[in-house]
């Protein structure tokens, strides 16, 4: 795996305004040095532990996101560290994330996962409950917090429509709250969808991040 080649192979082709995470989960530290040497400053890390390691130990200037789902008990020990928190999935830690940072006296910038896939996760919040956090004004008492869009996975299937079918879905959603002149969402400008398999159909459907890891890194073992 030549990681530098892969990263400027894959920013060759993504268009300029869509931003790359580089997903270094499971991956050690040296191959994400590597990445960094080539550029890279946005990683993505799912599990806690591994994302603090990583976090105290690499170039403080890497903006890191958390992509995976996080456990209520863990939030506190990463509030402040993180450039965003791309898997928010419930209410509960919606609330808590809005505690804890406003103990710490920062604004934690972070998107509402959505749930479209069928089978693949039980994470994610359905469209609807989206909608009632906008809609029913329940966004407006976060006050330490920046819903700053939405993330989303499309079904895990080889039916290209189909995974183009939920990118539609989710992408649809994302504008009905940002052009939504009842609301306030000067802040709600990401809609992060697109993986190693699947960044290309997700680019074409409206996605302004991508969340990349084996294409760049390789297999996890
Ligand atoms: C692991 C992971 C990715 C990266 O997946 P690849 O197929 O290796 O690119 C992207 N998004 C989330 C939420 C992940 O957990």
């Amino acid at each position: 795996m030549n990681i530098a080649e892969n990263i400027r192979r894959i920013r060759n082709e993504v268009p300029a305004k869509v931003e790359i995470v580089a997903v270094s989960k499971f991956h050690p530290a040296e191959m994400i040095l590597e990445a960094y040497e080539a550029g890279q400053r946005i990683f993505g890390e799912s599990r806690v532990q591994e994302f603090l390691l990583k976090q105290e130990t690499l170039p403080q200037d890497i903006r890191w996101h958390f992509i995976g789902h996080l456990q209520t008990n863990k939030v506190k020990a990463i509030i402040g560290k993180t450039a965003m928190i791309e898997s928010v999935d419930s209410l509960r830690l919606l609330e808590l994330i809005n505690k804890e940072s406003e103990k710490t006296g920062v604004i934690t910038d972070l998107l509402l996962q959505v749930h479209v896939a069928k089978e693949e996760t039980k994470f994610g919040f359905y469209p609807e409950e989206i909608r009632e956090i906008f809609n029913k004004g329940i966004y407006h008492s976060f006050r330490s917090l920046r819903i700053r869009g939405l993330m989303g996975m499309a079904s895990n299937v080889d039916d290209e429509e189909r995974i183009r079918s939920d990118f539609m879905t989710i992408h649809q959603l994302y504008d009905e709250i940002k052009n939504n002149q009842d609301l306030e969402t000067k802040h709600f400008d990401c809609l992060s969808m697109g993986m190693s398999g699947d960044w290309r159909l997700a680019v074409d459907e409206g996605s302004n991040i991508v969340r990349i890891g084996s294409a760049i890194f390789g297999a996890r073992t």
